[in-house]
């Protein structure tokens, strides 16, 4: 599994606060960084969660 994450990205720093473990933001290419290419077995259900609860759906799941 991989998350991707959409242009259309706000930037607001949610899935951030929500799942450290994953996401972390780039303040120098202000963007979000996700910290995996592929996604450990242990965090695909955070994964899939952080998917969900994105407010503008920016985060894409790619299997
Ligand atoms: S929660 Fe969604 S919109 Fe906000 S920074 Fe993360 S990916 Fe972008």
């Amino acid at each position: 599994m991989k998350l991707e994450l959409a242009d259309y990205c706000i930037r607001c720093g949610i899935c951030e606060d929500l799942y450290p473990d994953l996401f972390r933001r780039n303040y120098q290419e202000h963007c979000m960084d996700v910290l995996y290419d592929e996604i450990p077995e242990q965090l695909q259900d955070r994964a899939r969660q952080a998917a969900a609860d994105c407010a503008v759906a920016a985060i894409r799941i790619v299997d």
